[in-house]
């Protein structure tokens, strides 16, 4: 079936690119057409028609960190334990699908229980589900009781590392998770800025998972673990934190920064939708300037930035990524061109996505239509009337007529 939804403006990206009244052809789940109405209404034949008056269409949003597994409340974590895998596939699928309503048409899962998001997934490819587009990690890779160890992923020497990468590559990952460094919410495994693998086993980790053609993704808040991952070549690093050992505070190294965006590793630093909340109650005055600096230090340097929202966390909830895109705008000031850019084509091509992340002939039709002009305020991006993953409503077909 060809839909065709024209709209007061369409931002195809990548950044600066605006076509005003224009339109988009969409057939199945693939766009086939982008431009002026005038010239791609006459291309649509026997299409179902969408006209969104002062509106915008742009692409679908990529939220590149979550873990669906939880689900947001406070006493997630022993809700997921205790629950059975049928219980966490329905949540999981339940979720994806708040994830989508909230204009989210690719989400990155970086930790789960034996690759049930990666059984989401492909029911969704089926089409049995409408869903976002789901990349998975499985079990991420971590010491014995290291950092989520509930996971599943415990691991100890070089044979258990290959074997569980190639255990993940089975369920079929689409990225393997190592925990470079510890975390929050494990009870008695190392501290945050402490690192748990040694640069040789993440150099492994790193060549076992592109021997396999999948990118691996570092949780790391530790400087030292930082350096070791952006030396071992990973494709994203997760937090990003810059600690100093022993608590010392921001440990901010201009080599590994330097190294970092040489090597165009992509830094997601993982912010919830409602990040006043956060920042006030959990973070602090402090420590949010010090993070707000350290963006700041790392953008100077030319890292690239994907955004994630660690979802399933306490308050990280999924139906309100647009909160989570705010905080680039409202606190770290950029424009709101700069962040839409961050979150379709900049966010698809950190994830290693071809044809998605724009409006483009060829491009998956993964599409938001919302009220307003988000280039003049994000929050317009709240305003949606329409979201499209691969050409599939997931609202109300009668939201645009
Ligand atoms: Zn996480």
């Amino acid at each position: 079936m060809q839909q065709l939804i024209t709209a007061d403006q369409v931002l195809p990206g990548p950044a600066g690119q605006r076509i005003e009244d224009g339109a988009v052809l969409v057939d199945g789940d693939t766009i086939t057409a982008v431009g002026p109405r005038a010239e791609v209404e006459p291309q649509a034949d026997d299409a179902r028609h969408r006209t969104a008056v002062g509106g915008t269409v742009l692409p679908g949003l990529v939220n590149a960190h979550v873990h669906l597994s939880w689900d947001a409340g406070f006493g997630m974590l022993d809700r997921y334990r205790a629950a059975d895998d049928a219980e966490l596939l329905l949540g999981i699928a339940g979720r994806a699908q708040q994830a989508l309503r909230a204009g989210v048409t690719t989400l990155r899962d970086l930790g789960d229980r034996d690759g049930l998001v990666l059984r989401v997934r492909d029911a969704i490819d089926r089409g049995d589900l409408v869903g976002p587009r789901l990349l998975g990690s499985g079990p991420p890779l971590t010491p014995p009781r290291g950092h989520c160890w509930f996971f599943g992923g415990e691991v100890s020497g070089i044979e258990e590392i290959r074997d569980r990468i190639r255990g993940n590559a089975a369920l079929g990952a689409d990225v393997i998770k190592v925990m470079a460094s510890g975390g929050e919410m494990t009870p008695d495994s190392p501290p945050t800025w402490q690192s748990q693998f040694s640069p040789e086993d993440l150099a492994l980790v790193v060549k076992e998972a592109h021997a396999a053609g999948i990118p691996v993704a570092a949780h790391a808040h530790g400087t030292e673990a930082i350096a070791a991952a952006a030396t071992a070549g990973v494709d994203t690093i997760e937090h990003c934190s810059w600690q100093g050992a022993e608590n010392s505070g921001s440990e901010l190294r201009d080599e590994v920064a330097r190294e970092i965006a040489a090597r165009g590793i992509a830094v997601c630093h993982a912010y919830p939708p409602d990040w006043r909340t956060f920042q006030r109650i959990v973070v602090g005055e402090e420590r949010s300037q010090a993070a707000l600096d350290r963006i700041r230090w790392m953008d100077e340097h030319g890292i690239r930035f994907v955004p994630g929202t660690d979802g399933g966390l306490p308050t990280s909830v999924f139906d309100d990524y647009v909160g989570a895109l705010s905080y680039y705008v409202d606190a770290v000031g950029w424009s709101p061109a700069r962040v839409i850019d961050m979150a379709t084509s900049g966010a698809a091509r950190a994830l290693g996505l071809d044809r998605v992340g724009r409006l483009a002939p060829g491009y998956a039709a993964d599409l938001l239509v919302v009220d307003g002009d988000p280039l003049a305020d994000v929050t317009a991006l709240h305003q949606q009337r329409l979201v499209l993953a691969r050409g599939r409503a997931a609202t109300p077909e009668t939201a645009v007529g």
